[in-house]
C-alpha cells in the first residue's frame, strides 16, 4: 500500500522511513515494517497494526544506517499477521523487498521456489520476490536478480528490492502501481507518492509502467526491464499536499 526507501552516502534511515509511512497514512493500512541494509545482513521490524505499534519496537533498530525500505500494508494474500507484514526476507536474511499490488502466479513459484529448498515465512504473494531474488543470485549483483526475477511475475504490482552486501543501491520496479523517486545531496529516495519525502526534496522523477530504476545515494538510473537505459525528465513539485 505505502512503500518508502531512502539510500545516502551516509545518514539515518530509520527515522525518515517511519516518517515518510506517516505521511502515507492517509492511504489505509493494516500492518507496518521497516528493513536496513547493514553490511553484516537485514535489520528488520514488522507489526500488525498501527504505526505506533511499529514505534514501539523500532528503539532496537540500528542508526545511521543510510540504506533502508518501509511499507504499510493493505493485505490482498494472507491475513493481516506479524509474518505477513512487510518487508519480507530471503533465507539469508540479506535481502529484503516491500511490495504493492499483486502477483498473480505466486503460487506456482512459491511450489517451484519451495522444491529448491526455500522455506517461507508468511502467506503473502510478495514473498516469492526476495526468495526468486536469492535464487537468481542478488548477493552477487542485486539489480542482474532484479532483471531476471521480474521476467517471471505476472500482476500489476510495484516493489523496492535492498540487499545487505551492495547496501548502496535500492532497486525499483514499476509495473502498474504508482512509483516516484525523490532527488537529494548525496541521499536519494524512493516512494509509493510524493508526499512521503516533500519534506526532503522536491525535486522528483515519476517512473512509468515497465521501468526499473537503480536508486544510489548520487545516481538514478532508470532503464527499461531488459536494462536499455530510458530518460525521465525530472520535474519541480510546486504544490502543497
Ligand atoms: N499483495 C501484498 C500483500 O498482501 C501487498 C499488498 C499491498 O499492496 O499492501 O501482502
Amino acid at each position: 500500500c505505502g512503500i518508502v526507501g531512502f539510500v545516502g552516502k551516509e545518514g539515518d534511515a530509520l527515522p525518515f522511513i517511519f516518517d515518510g509511512l506517516k505521511r502515507l497514512e492517509y492511504r489505509g493500512y493494516d500492518s507496518a515494517g521497516i528493513a536496513l541494509a547493514e553490511a553484516g545482513g537485514i535489520a528488520l521490524k514488522k507489526t500488525r497494526g498501527k504505526l505506533e505499534a511499529l514505534g514501539q519496537i523500532i528503539g532496537g533498530m540500528p542508526r545511521g544506517v543510510p540504506c533502508g525500505i518501509g511499507h504499510t500494508r493493505w493485505a490482498t494474500h494472507g491475513r493481516p499477521t506479524d509474518e505477513n507484514a512487510h518487508p519480507h526476507t530471503d533465507c539469508s536474511g540479506t535481502i529484503a523487498t516491500v511490495h504493492n499490488g499483486i502477483i498473480e502466479n505466486f503460487q506456482e513459484l512459491k511450489q517451484e521456489l519451495e522444491e529448491k529448498g526455500h522455506r517461507f515465512a508468511s502467506d503473502t504473494d510478495t514473498e516469492v520476490i526476495p526468495h526468486l531474488l536469492e535464487e537468481y543470485g542478488a548477493q552477487q549483483d542485486l539489480v542482474k536478480a532484479v532483471q531476471r526475477a521480474e521476467k517471471r511475475l505476472s500482476g500489476a504490482y510495484a516493489f523496492l528490492a535492498i540487499c545487505s552486501t551492495q547496501p548502496d543501491k535500492i532497486v525499483a520496479v514499476r509495473r502498474s502501481s504508482p512509483l516516484v523517486i525523490g532527488l537529494g545531496e548525496g541521499v536519494n529516495y524512493v516512494a509509493s507518492d510524493f508526499s512521503a519525502f516533500l519534506s526532503a526534496t522536491r525535486q522528483a522523477v515519476v517512473l512509468e509502467n515497465g521501468d526499473m530504476a537503480v536508486v544510489e545515494p548520487d545516481n538514478v538510473t532508470i532503464t527499461d526491464m531488459a536494462g536499455t537505459a530510458i530518460v525521465r525528465q525530472p520535474l519541480t513539485i510546486d504544490w502543497d499536499i
